[in-house]
């Protein structure tokens, strides 16, 4: 694809969820029209999408579906099946590519990958049992974080070993599930911070500022822009997340998180092939947000300007955290954002605000 999609255009998201919300809404704001893939009646992408199909991810005659009536198809979260976005591809563009996919769904492919591309990770070690998890850990002095491979995110699936004794490993693989896992030497970092960065048809390349992001029992809290690093920490982690959109051929918006040390240096920790969380502050404080931005860049219209306007901290509304939102409404220079979820649950992602320091 060239040429820019023409408008009245349909983008199938695979995926109903906030994220597949906020593209939407970006995705109707340029003239094009969305068709979202998800089983779960009343998602929050489809209160606002043109169309729903009520289906698996990986349900054959909703892709097929999906093919024929989407000129591009795109995705909201980062465990869509590869095989079905493989599908898929075949006779409609899927961006990102589903090589994206592939390598973000597995820890291992992932932290191999970003190293064969020169982007420094903390190291790490394969783990298929007891006795690997036992030479993993004494190689790194008895520390690490043990993960699962897939379907791990906001620190599900992770077990943290601290100078742990010799016999620390037996029994730790059946615990985690049986399935295959991945230790990480445990970083010693001060902060967490995160690029959202985006990739065009044409090769260009644009990001937005470093947000520097405080999780909470795993899960967002907080995102403050800009982040207090210096200008070189700054320009590290936009080349590392250009690299990684180069190397994959990307085309869309990618979420990088990076560990930052005492000393300015950074490791990436994950990359999400998706619009962020911790991008989200982007719709209130630049003039093109991240949702915006992943829709010009599918579509093949040029990227818009990243820069930012204000600085802002974003926080998540977590659960309960939502009857904040009557209070948010009367403050200036706040944007608040609700999901259109109307079930509140402990953990649940509920809405976010962004509030502008002018
Ligand atoms: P993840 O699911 O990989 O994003 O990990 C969730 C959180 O666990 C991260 O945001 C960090 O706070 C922490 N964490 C993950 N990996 C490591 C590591 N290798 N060393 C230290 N802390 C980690």
């Amino acid at each position: 694809m060239s040429a820019p999609l023409p408008l009245g255009s349909t983008i199938g998201i695979i995926g109903g969820g906030q994220l597949g919300r906020m593209l939407a809404m970006a995705a109707a704001r340029l003239g094009y029209q969305t068709l979202v893939l998800e089983p779960q009646a009343d998602c929050p992408a489809a209160q606002v999408a043109n169309r729903q199909l009520f289906a698996a991810y990986d349900d054959a005659y909703a892709l097929t579906e999906l093919a024929e009536n989407c000129q591009v198809v795109t995705y909201e979260f980062e465990n869509v099946p590869v095989s079905a976005a493989r599908l898929l591809a075949a006779d409609v563009p899927v961006l990102p590519l589903p090589r994206a996919l592939e390598v973000s769904q597995d820890r291992l492919v992932e932290k191999t990958a970003l190293n064969d591309m020169g982007i420094r990770t903390a190291a790490f070690r394969k783990v298929d049992g007891d006795g690997d998890l036992a030479s993993a850990l004494s190689e790194f002095g008895g520390s690490g974080v043990l993960k699962t491979r897939r379907l791990g995110y906001d620190g599900k699936g992770q077990r943290v070993f601290r100078n742990a004794a010799g016999n620390a490993a037996d029994g730790a693989y059946t615990a985690m599930g049986g399935v295959p896992l991945i230790l990480e030497a445990l970083v010693p970092f001060e902060r967490e911070i995160s690029i959202i960065a985006a990739r065009g048809h044409d090769g260009r390349m644009a990001a937005y500022d470093a947000a520097e992001n405080i999780h909470r029992d795993g899960i967002l809290h907080s995102s403050t822009v800009p982040a207090a690093i210096s200008e070189a920490t700054a320009s590290v982690a936009r080349d590392a997340a250009f690299t990684l959109l180069e190397g994959l051929d990307y085309v869309g918006v990618v979420g990088v998180e990076f560990f930052l040390m005492a000393d300015g240096s950074i490791l990436v920790n994950e990359f999400a092939p998706r619009v962020h969380n911790s991008g989200h502050w982007t719709e209130a404080a630049c003039t093109v947000s991240q949702f915006e931005q992943h829709i010009r860049a599918i579509c093949g219209l040029p990227l818009g300007d990243a820069s930012r306007h204000s600085d802002c901290v974003m926080e998540n509304l977590v659960g309960d955290e939502v009857l904040r939102a009557g209070v948010l409404l009367g403050e200036p220079d706040v944007m608040l954002h609700l999901y259109g979820k109307t079930e509140s649950r402990p953990g649940r992602k509920m809405g976010h605000f962004t509030r502008l320091a002018r």
